[in-house]
């Protein structure tokens, strides 16, 4: 049996119609930036995510660098080093310098120990980015908590956590928070596109105006800004992708409850359940693999024909362009054997059972031989 870590036709073929004819009024409509549609799909996000404004943007990575300037976030920005590049690549181009924290092993979500120490250590540290990774949310509460003691302010890197919850809110309702369609995300677009939640509505306004070049009215710059916009086509794509968000989030939280069946009790793999109340949209099946057994499962699986992915090899910290910020490899430990130990299964809402048995079978077959 052949398994793709992600086939994307299976869900297009699903709602093929729908979609040539959303990108076809588009092109009857010869409007291409910002308009309706975008202004639909954002009335569309900010209902769906319990906030009172959203703003679509040409990616999660300018969501991140947008969010960042429009707070005028300068000196350190804490997050973790645990996540995809973005996160720390846009804190670094918004103008500030990236600074990490230790993940929660079992969460792979920024911890809260020791956070308190490193806001004392640097006296300039302005906010604090929490990562909702692979689809499950950061324990806010402490973090929050931490932020409102130091007055610093917190952006949600939500990229991979659309529909997920924190007890009972949505991740999005709260702080400013950002959103991306990529592909490969729970909500995907045909391309590049990005989202930013706020209940602010002066800072929503003003990233309105980032994303025009920061002119307002227009040719008129009061700020520096972006061209960064969500095009029409992603949005009109995506009005009708996000009334099947939920379904196929339920998609997702069923395949990996079967891969918990059947993979619990194996000697030296974890299993990514719940350590955070809420709800977990699993945008990642991650395992942990123990005792250096991670590459040659991989391989083995390849050999197999399921194809499975590492998310991340390597943590940001020690990533050759962050030399300068002086860390060295044994800095953030639950990070580091993260890296080594991670291996994400395929997940996505129209996998079958029969392929999940097969993985499952076929990591069987690993362990035991
Ligand atoms: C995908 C992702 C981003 C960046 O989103 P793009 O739309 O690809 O720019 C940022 N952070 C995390 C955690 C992501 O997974």
């Amino acid at each position: 049996m052949n398994i793709p870590f992600l086939d994307l036709k299976r869900q297009y073929n699903l709602i093929k119609d729908e979609i040539n004819d959303a990108v076809m009024d588009v092109l009857d409509s010869q409007k291409f930036i910002l308009g309706e549609k975008v202004e639909e799909f954002e009335k569309n996000v900010a209902r769906y995510c319990g906030a009172k404004n959203a703003i679509g943007v040409a990616s999660g990575t300018d969501a991140l660098l947008l969010s960042l300037k429009a707070h005028n976030i300068s000196g350190k920005v804490l997050t973790s080093p645990f996540t995809f590049f973005a996160t720390a690549g846009a804190i670094y181009n918004a103008g500030a310098i990236p600074q990490f924290i230790d993940i929660d092993p079992k969460t792979y979500n920024m911890s809260p120990d020791g956070l308190e120490n490193v806001i004392k250590k640097y006296e300039n540290v302005s906010a604090i980015i929490p990562v909702h990774l692979f689809g499950q949310s950061t324990d806010m509460d402490p973090i929050i908590e931490i932020a409102e003691e130091h007055d610093l302010t917190i952006i949600e890197d939500a990229a991979q956590s659309l529909g997920a919850e924190y007890k009972e809110k949505k991740i999005g309702s709260i702080n400013t928070s950002c959103f991306s369609f990529f592909p490969s995300k729970n909500l995907g677009c045909l391309g590049d596109g990005g989202m930013i939640t706020t209940n602010d509505d002066e800072l929503a306004e003003k990233i309105r105006t980032l994303r025009v070049h920061g002119s307002k009215p227009k040719y008129y710059h009061h700020m520096i800004g972006y061209n960064s916009r969500l095009d029409a086509i992603q949005a009109s794509v995506l009005n009708v992708k996000l009334k099947y968000l939920d379904k196929w989030t339920d998609a997702r939280i069923k395949n990996a409850m079967n891969y918990n069946k059947y993979l619990k009790d194996l000697i030296n793999l974890e299993l990514p359940e719940m350590h955070v109340r809420g709800k977990h949209v699993y945008n990642q099946y991650t395992i942990k693999v123990k005792s250096d057994l991670r590459n040659n499962m991989k391989e083995f699986l390849g050999e197999n024909g399921i194809n499975t992915s590492i998310y991340y090899p390597l943590p940001l910290h020690l990533q050759p362009c962050f030399s300068f910020l002086r860390y060295t490899k044994g800095d953030f430990k639950n990070s580091e054997t993260a890296c080594n130990e991670v291996l994400s299964l395929p997940i996505f809402p129209e996998l079958k059972k029969e392929e999940i048995k097969y993985v499952t079978d076929t990591i069987k077959n690993f362990v035991f031989n």
